[in-house]
């Protein structure tokens, strides 16, 4: 049995997250819940003071959005569609005989309007570009959603839904940059705080097929994305729980975002992954928060 399965049975036996028979789609226990909360609010504690205009969009985005944000150039094969039955009596009648002999009775289903949310961020670039011009101070924004990514896998830690916190910046590329800058060194202290192991890497997204390899190797040559990474599942192959992202003005170009002054605005994002931080405490300090380090409870705020 690799170390994998092990922590993905530790969780499961301990009740922390619920096994629905599918890889990468989990319930989670009050207890995990509960640890999120509180990190959230240790989050909170670190950007609380910023200013950040917080907005909570639902997982599931504007597919027009969508299309125009180029993700299916990128990552077609991460993203997830929602399809609905749209026909009338007679196709009813033929989904359920399709139904009943255990047909593909999905080959009938139509797009809607709706695409699964495959980052924070994406709902909130056209969002502020209706808006029009940014503020002479820039933009910040406070996001979490549910994510999708059709990434499905039985490391615990690769969910394929599963929760973003975010801060994004938008502003000049000085601005920005000392966003993101500001966030390693908070990443970095938040998670000692926590008793956690951390290295910060530069790191690629994981774009699709031949000429995906070309963006990768100049995201990782620009300095354009960093890791936080922490042990999970393996000491030597730590996971990303927070990434540090600078698209330069590609998402100010593509969406409209401008500054006061008309220049086309560049933007930064920090993610935290919220479940594979709570799966690094529980790897880290165990099932059992009970028996967590008095330090780790107490910045989490657990009563003793
Ligand atoms: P990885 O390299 O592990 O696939 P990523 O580069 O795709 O991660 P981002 O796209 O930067 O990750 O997403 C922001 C954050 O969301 C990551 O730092 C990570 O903590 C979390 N995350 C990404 N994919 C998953 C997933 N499948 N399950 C759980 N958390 C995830
Ligand atoms: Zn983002
Ligand atoms: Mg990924």
């Amino acid at each position: 049995m690799d170390m994998q399965t092990s922590l993905l049975d530790r969780l499961f036996d301990s009740g922390l997250l619920i096994d629905t028979g599918v890889e990468g789609l989990y319930g989670r226990s009050g207890a995990f819940e509960d640890v999120i909360a509180r990190f959230e609010r240790l989050i909170d504690a670190f950007g609380g003071a910023d200013g950040a205009e917080a907005m909570r969009f639902p997982p599931g985005m504007n597919r027009a959005h969508f299309e125009t944000s180029g993700y299916m150039k990128s990552f077609p094969q991460l993203a997830g569609t929602v399809h609905s039955f749209c026909g009338g009596d007679a196709d009813h009648m033929n989904l359920l005989q399709c139904m009943e002999v255990n047909g593909d009775w999905t080959k009938d289903q139509k797009a809607t309007d709706i695409v699964l949310t495959p980052a924070a961020c994406y709902p909130l670039y056209p969002t502020i570009a209706k808006r029009g011009r940014l503020p002479a101070k820039g933009g910040l924004y406070d996001l979490q959603s549910y994510c999708f990514r059709h990434e499905p896998s039985n490391d615990p830690a690769r969910q394929q839904l599963f929760r973003m916190r975010e801060y994004v910046c938008m502003g000049t590329q000085e601005h920005v940059t000392e966003f993101r800058q500001t966030w390693m060194d908070r990443g970095l202290e938040m998670m000692a705080k926590v008793g956690l192991d951390v290295t910060m890497d530069v790191a690629n997204d994981p774009f699709f097929g031949r000429a995906g390899r070309m963006m990768a190797n100049n995201q990782r040559d620009q300095n354009l994305k960093f890791e936080l990474l922490i042990p999970v599942t393996s000491a030597a192959k730590p996971t990303a729980c927070m990434s540090f992202n600078y698209h330069q003005d590609a998402f100010g170009a593509k969406w409209g975002l401008n500054l006061e002054n008309g220049d086309v605005a560049h933007t930064a994002c920090v993610g935290f992954g919220l479940e594979r931080i709570a799966l690094a405490l529980f790897a880290r300090h165990g099932m059992d928060i009970a028996l967590w380090p008095a330090d780790v409870r107490k910045t989490l705020g657990y009563q003793d």
